[in-house]
């Protein structure tokens, strides 16, 4: 499925939330909106981050483990 969490423009922020930087990215204004999305969701401007993914998995799985 095509989520956030597997999307280039997420920063992630927790576990199930992060930042979406489509706008920042794609207009190169780093004063841009960078709404909280959740993880989960998508939307049309989705672009697979590939082996970021992963790194994302690990960094929830420790955050989840320690808290
Ligand atoms: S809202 Fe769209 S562009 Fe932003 S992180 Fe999610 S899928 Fe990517």
């Amino acid at each position: 499925m095509n989520t956030c969490l597997k999307c280039k423009y997420y920063k992630i922020h927790d576990a199930k939330t992060g930042f979406c930087r489509v706008e920042v990215l794609r207009s190169g204004n780093h004063a841009a909106e960078k709404p909280l999305v959740q993880s989960e969701n998508n939307c049309q401007q989705w672009v697979d981050c590939g082996q970021t993914y992963y790194i994302r998995l690990g960094w929830i799985k420790n955050i989840t483990e320690t808290t």
